[in-house]
């Protein structure tokens, strides 16, 4: 049975920071639908001009398209023994979807973290986000800046802000998220997945609850020797 964890909140909460932490601890792939997209525009694809035409306006990417590409994404050999899903499920339709693909996979949900910060904190963090140009590493100007400014730590590449990172565009952004997302939070609560997390505490306490709910959630995989 392979390990699924799936990180759920708003913009700017941390998940994609968290993912990349979790990903080396636990050895299981980072699966981002959201760096997905981005390497489909910067190959110039044809999933990839679909899916800009929505992520300028702030929109979330039509389910079929974005249910496609996360299936490809997740029968490759590196998702084997699970995923950490960064940005995917992120509508009811995704979440059927993904449980349909789950039981192809052999796979279960072992974890659904759910981190919260207040709209405040999540417009100043985006303002400040700065991405990798080649591996979607993630920065932020006063919280975790780069050791050389706009130069990745562990590629070398450039360091660049996304348009989508406006502070209206973000606004935009968590309605969307309130409106379409949020629903997934009573979706694995009543699954019993959810564990609640204070996105607003240091990025190390964010890893180490989600590491320690990890160890009792019941996964049928022993972490502890990783850890
Ligand atoms: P998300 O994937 O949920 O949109 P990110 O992980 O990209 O969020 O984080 C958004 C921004 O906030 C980034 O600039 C990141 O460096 C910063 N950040 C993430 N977690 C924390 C934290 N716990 N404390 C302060 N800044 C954080
Ligand atoms: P953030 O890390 O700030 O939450 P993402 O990188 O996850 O942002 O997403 C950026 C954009 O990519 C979204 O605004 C949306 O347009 C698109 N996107 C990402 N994941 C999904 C998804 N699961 N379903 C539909 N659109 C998505």
């Amino acid at each position: 049975m392979s390990t699924f964890i799936v990180l759920l909140g708003p913009p700017g909460a941390g998940k994609g920071t968290q993912a990349e932490i979790l990903a080396e601890k636990t050895k299981l792939a980072h699966v981002s639908s959201g760096d997905l997209f981005r390497e489909n525009i910067k190959n110039q694809t044809e999933l990839g001009r679909i899916a800009k035409s929505f992520m300028d306006k702030g929109e979330l990417v039509p389910d079929d398209v974005t249910i496609k590409m996360i299936k490809d994404r997740l029968v490759r050999p590196d998702c084997e023994t699970g995923a950490i899903l960064d940005g995917f499920p992120r509508t009811p339709a995704q979440a059927d979807a993904f449980e349909v693909i789950l039981t192809e996979l052999k796979g279960r949900v072992d974890l659904v973290p759910y981190i919260t910060a207040s709209e405040e904190v999540l417009v100043a963090r985006t303002g400040g986000r700065w991405t990798c140009r080649a591996h979607g590493h993630i920065y932020n100007q006063t919280y975790n800046p780069p050791k050389q400014s706009g130069v990745c730590d562990f590629d070398g590449s450039e360091l660049y802000q996304r348009d989508d990172d406006k502070e209206e565009m973000v606004r935009h952004r968590i309605r969307v998220y309130l409106k379409q997302t949020m629903p997934l939070v009573e979706y694995y609560r009543k699954a019993g997945r959810i564990i609640e997390i204070d996105g607003m505490q240091a990025k190390e306490k964010v890893t180490a609850i989600v590491l320690d709910a990890l160890k009792n959630s019941g996964s049928r995989r022993d972490f502890s020797a990783e850890m």
